[in-house]
C-alpha cells in the first residue's frame, strides 16, 4: 500500500511528521513517499501543485495532506495561490465526498462554548457532497433582471443542481459510513422549498433501500442547524449537499471548541481518499513546535478506516490519542489547569508510546 505524504506549509511538515510516526509504528507494510505542496510546492517548481506531486498523490492509495498557505503568500502577487492545491486534488483526483467528524472527548469538555452535559461525548460525522450543489451550477453570473419589481437592473444569480448519479453516490458513501458507526442516517435538504433537494431527498430514499440496517430520516437544514446547537448528540451521520454541508460542518467542528483536534477525509468513488485536519496551516504559530498534531494523527486513523481498511488499526489509534489525553497531556491549544502542557513531537511520542 503506497501513502503520499504532502505536508504542505505552515505548522503542515510538524504536524504530518507525528502522523507519519504514529503510522510507522504500526508494523504495516506502508510504503510512505513524500513530495512538496502549496507555497513548499511553489517554492519547489513553481507551482502549488506540482505534476510530480499530483502524480505521486494519483498513483497512491491514499493520501495524507498537513495544510497549505502562509502570510507571504497573501501579500506577494503570485499568479497561484497555495490553496489552489488542494482544489486542484480534488479535482483531479476525483473527490467527491468530504468526511468530516465532530468529535468532543470528555476530557476537553471545557472547550466548548456549550454547556458540558449538551457536548460532552459528541461524536457525529458530516458528509459533505463537493462537487455539485450552487458551487458549480450554470449558468451563473450577473445579468439584467428579466421581470418582477426590479426588471431591468442588473441581478447576480447562481444555478443550484445535482445530478442523479451525483446523489446516489453520496449517498452511498454516507450510508456506509454509517454502517461503520451508530447505523443512522440523517439527511438534510430544504425540500419544501427547493426542486433540487426533493430530488435529493427522493434519491436518498431510493438509495436507502440497499441499506435496511441503517434507520434513515430527513431535516431540513434550517431545523437541522438548530438541533446541532440545541442536541447534536442525537445526530449520528449527517448526508448533505455542498452549501448546507460547508455550513453545518464549520457548525459542528465549533460545538467542540477544539481545532487542533478535528481530522477530515475526502474520499474518491473507489474509498481512495485525501486526509488532511480541519484546521488550517496556522503561520501564528509555525515553528514554535506548540502545534497541536492530534488531528492530524486522527486523520490518520481515518485513512486506514477509509481508504486501507484497516479498522482494527484506526480503533488502536484513535483509543490511544483518547489514553494520552486521558493521562492529562495537553498541547497549549486545549491546555488548562491541573494538565499538563506539552509541545507537538511529545504530544506525537506520547501516541506512539501509548501504540
Ligand atoms: P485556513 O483558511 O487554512 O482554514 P484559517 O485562517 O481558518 O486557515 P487556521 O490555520 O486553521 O485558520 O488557524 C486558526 C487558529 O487556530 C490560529 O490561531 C491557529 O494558530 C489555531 N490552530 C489551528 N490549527 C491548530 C493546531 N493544530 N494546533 C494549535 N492551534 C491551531
Ligand atoms: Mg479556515
Amino acid at each position: 500500500m503506497k501513502i503520499a505524504i504532502l505536508p504542505g506549509d505552515g505548522i503542515g511538515p510538524e504536524i504530518v511528521a507525528q502522523a507519519v510516526k504514529v503510522l510507522n509504528v504500526l508494523g504495516e507494510p506502508f510504503e510512505m513517499e513524500t513530495a512538496p505542496v502549496g507555497g513548499a510546492g511553489y517554492e519547489a517548481s513553481g507551482h502549488p501543485l506540482p505534476d510530480a506531486t499530483l502524480k505521486l498523490a494519483q498513483d497512491a492509495d491514499a493520501v495524507l495532506f498537513g495544510a497549505v498557505g502562509d502570510w507571504k503568500y497573501d501579500t506577494l502577487d503570485r499568479p497561484l495561490r497555495p490553496e489552489q492545491a488542494i482544489l486542484g486534488l480534488r479535482k483531479n483526483l476525483g473527490l467527491f465526498g468530504n468526511l468530516r467528524p465532530a468529535i468532543l472527548y470528555p476530557e476537553l469538555a471545557n472547550a466548548s462554548t456549550l454547556k458540558p452535559e449538551i457536548v460532552s461525548g459528541l461524536d457525529i460525522l458530516i458528509v459533505r457532497e463537493l462537487t455539485g450543489d450552487i458551487y458549480f451550477g450554470q449558468p451563473r453570473g450577473v445579468r439584467e433582471c428579466p421581470d418582477g419589481p426590479f426588471k431591468g437592473q442588473r441581478e447576480g444569480f447562481d444555478t443550484m443542481r445535482y445530478a442523479e448519479g451525483e446523489i446516489r453516490r453520496i449517498a452511498h458513501v454516507a450510508f456506509q459510513a454509517a454502517q461503520k458507526r451508530d447505523k443512522r442516517l440523517t439527511s438534510v435538504d430544504k425540500a419544501n422549498v427547493l426542486e433540487t433537494f426533493q430530488f435529493w431527498k427522493d434519491i436518498v430514499t431510493d438509495v436507502h433501500k440497499e441499506y435496511p440496517d441503517v434507520a434513515l430520516d430527513h431535516m431540513y437544514v434550517d431545523n437541522a442547524a438548530m438541533q446541532l446547537v440545541r442536541a447534536p448528540k442525537k445526530f449520528d451521520v449527517i448526508v448533505t449537499g455542498n452549501m448546507f454541508g460547508d455550513i453545518l460542518s464549520d457548525a459542528a467542528a465549533m460545538l467542540t471548541g477544539s481545532i487542533g483536534m478535528l481530522p477530515s477525509a475526502s474520499l474518491d468513488a473507489n474509498n481512495k481518499g485525501l486526509y488532511e485536519p480541519s484546521h488550517g496551516s496556522a503561520p501564528d504559530i509555525a515553528g514554535k513546535g506548540i502545534a497541536n498534531p492530534l488531528a492530524t494523527i486522527l486523520s490518520a486513523a481515518m485513512m486506514l478506516r477509509y481508504s486501507l481498511n484497516r479498522q482494527e488499526q484506526a480503533n488502536r489509534i484513535e483509543d490511544a490519542v483518547k489514553k494520552v489525553l486521558a493521562q492529562g497531556l495537553r498541547t497549549a491549544d486545549i491546555y488548562e489547569e491541573g494538565t499538563t502542557k506539552v509541545g507537538t513531537e511529545e504530544m506525537g511520542n506520547a501516541v506512539v508510546k501509548a501504540l
